[in-house]
């Protein structure tokens, strides 16, 4: 059993809400200026203080309390679905939610209404929060589901473009949202005089659900605790970069994934770091938003490295002022780093590009490596965070650990692991041990000094982009299409892009009937297509599709990933 080389920290068995905005009063919220930004709008300029974003979130959860529309769905423990692309609003529903004291499952903004149904039925959620943009798919969702055939049944909360209420522009909702709820209203009230409590075991109760498909299968909701979410800022804050004042963070990730949501909202706020939230990441108006809000951190993921080492944005605009850039959720190679290192030199910038490791389960950080080893030990994730357990597994029960310095799976203990998956204790079971370990299905190996390297997966997840492509979940939709008897779905790596592509295997009900390779090519090219019109885009069939006579499989019947994976690179190499 590794533990981490750092001191062990303290941790407050108190709320997320109670542990952000703690110490309140005499011009200060939790140790910083209340007058400080807390939130920018990267398009307007608007912005939020700290102590007008404390406002409103208490505001807005006085209104989710009272309102009589949302009043019935507001209990404490009850679910809000948060549906929405990063926006200024966003922290303040999450907070203002958490204040109400309700638990916050967080959906992708590219979701389908199939796929967005499945999580709201899934989290038993009772409210939704989405955007103009997206009433239409939330509307959609409703009727799969079979909910309310009245407009009052359904509880959607609207965040309209209209930015008045933080002192920015305003601006129409769209014809759709007429006659919605909406933030606006909700804000406009008295305010709750303190938030919902979650103090000592109280603690334990589940604050977000984000869902992960695991080491196999669906997306299951993780259950967060207000605990676990306390836990990772107080074992991560030591450890991020240094911030002085005027430091600025950019926000471009999704902030309904854990990475973003415990990170750009949360830790930002902890450590009194002021975030410009730009909605959705575009190589120039990324680099232009550094020139311009003087960026020194942000948060990415390795697709985002390649633009910065390769796109012309980098050049055009100045980047002097970035100080820290981190990287997770993905892989990130050491020769992505060196080409961006080179090129932000060139643009005056001396910027620390580390690698973060975690996962949704572990809320998620477990790994982070020190800006000041960002050279010496390009590649890795850093030594254990304080107050975690690791253990390097070398067979599938977790009786043999990894000789010293080689590969085995990592296993996490410790306060940032989930409380488990919701209404699964199958899953949960599956995931973690009785003695609490939670087994990431990463390989991982150790040096001498502590330092982790992620080497393998182990698990079927694929990755595109720092985005979960589950590929049970893209089998069962293969298996819906009339001309499909069976499928497989796997990653192939894309290195140009610094991610994996999701790419299907398939056996054709009829084989008979596309015996040329010019009528499977047809075949294949009508099933990327036809994925397309079910899922969300980060897993449209980005790796092709691919007919075969027979999915390979085990005795027992479980897929030879392996085998196919194999398959690919053999494909590839003929191409
Ligand atoms: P998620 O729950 O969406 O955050 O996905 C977690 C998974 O992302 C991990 O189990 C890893 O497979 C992968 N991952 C996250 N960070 C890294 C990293 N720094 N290096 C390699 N894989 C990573």
């Amino acid at each position: 059993i590794y533990t981490s080389s750092n001191a062990e920290v303290a941790i407050p068995q108190t709320s997320v809400f109670t542990h952000v905005f703690a110490s309140r009063g005499h011009g200060d919220i939790g140790g910083f200026p209340s007058s400080r930004k807390a939130f920018i709008d990267s398009a307007s300029g608007a912005y939020v203080t700290r102590a007008q974003l404390l406002d409103l979130a208490l505001s807005f959860a006085h209104g989710l309390r009272t309102h009589p529309d949302t009043k019935p769905f507001a209990k404490r423990g009850d679910t809000v679905l948060i549906y929405s692309p990063n926006s200024l609003a966003w922290p303040v529903v999450l907070f203002g939610s958490v204040a109400a004291g309700l638990r916050c499952t967080t959906a992708n903004s590219a979701y389908t209404s199939q796929e967005l149904a499945h999580q709201y039925a899934d989290s038993k959620a009772k409210l939704v929060v989405t955007t103009d943009q997206g009433i239409q798919t939330v509307r959609e969702m409703f009727a799969r589901l079979g909910v309310g055939k009245k407009e009052g049944d359904q509880k959607i909360i609207i965040i309209g473009a209209d930015l008045q209420w933080a002192g920015g522009p305003s601006a129409k909702s769209s014809a759709d949202a007429a006659g919605l709820l909406t933030l606006e209203a909700l804000l406009k009230g008295e305010k709750l005089s303190e938030e919902e409590k979650f103090d000592g075991a109280l603690s334990n109760e589940t604050a977000f659900i984000c869902y992960s498909s695991g080491t196999t299968g669906k997306p299951k909701g993780v259950e967060t605790t207000h605990l676990n979410i306390v836990s990772l800022l107080s074992i991560v804050g030591p450890h991020f970069a240094p911030i002085t004042t005027g430091d600025v963070m950019l926000a471009i990730l999704p902030f309904n994934h854990i990475y973003a949501l415990t990170q750009a909202i949360q830790l930002s706020l902890v450590l009194g770091l002021p975030v410009v939230i730009q909605p959705r990441f575009e190589p120039n108006e990324f680099c232009a938003n550094v020139e311009k809000y003087k960026i020194t951190h942000s948060l990415i993921v390795p697709p985002i490295l390649v633009v910065l080492a390769r796109h012309p944005a980098a050049e055009k605009y100045k980047l002097s002022t970035l100080r820290y850039l981190a990287s997770g959720a993905a892989p990130l190679g050491k020769d992505m780093v060196f080409q961006v290192n080179q090129r932000l030199r060139k643009n005056g910038a001396v910027c620390a590009i580390v690698q973060g490791y975690g996962l949704t389960e572990t809320s998620p950080t477990t790994h982070l490596l020190p800006h000041f080893e960002a050279e010496r030990k390009i590649g890795s994730i850093g030594p254990l965070l304080p107050n975690l357990e690791a253990r390097l597994v070398d067979d599938e029960e977790g009786n043999v650990d990894a000789e010293e310095g080689r590969p085995g799976e990592l296993w996490i203990r410790g306060p940032t692991v989930m409380k488990g998956y919701l209404n699964n204790p199958a899953a949960t079971a599956n995931a973690v041990t009785s003695d609490g370990w939670f087994k990431t299905g990463d390989i991982a190996v150790r040096d001498k000094e502590g330092f982790f390297t992620i080497v393998d997966r182990r698990k079927e997840l694929i990755k595109y982009k720092g985005f979960q492509v589950p590929p049970a979940e893209l089998e069962s939709i293969l298996l819906t299409h009339p001309d499909i008897a069976d499928s497989a779905v796997i990653g192939v790596e894309d290195i140009e892009q610094a991610t994996e592509l999701p790419r299907a295997y398939v056996v054709h009900a009829n084989p008979e009937t596309i015996k040329t390779t010019a009528a499977q090519a047809l075949f294949s090219q009508s099933v990327v297509k036809w994925m397309e019109t079910k899922v969300a885009k980060h897993k449209f069939l980005r790796g092709g599709v691919s007919v075969i006579e027979v999915i390979p499989k085990s005795a027992a019947g479980k897929i030879l990933r392996r085998e196919l994976r194999d398959l690919a690179k053999k494909e590839r190499a003929t191409l």
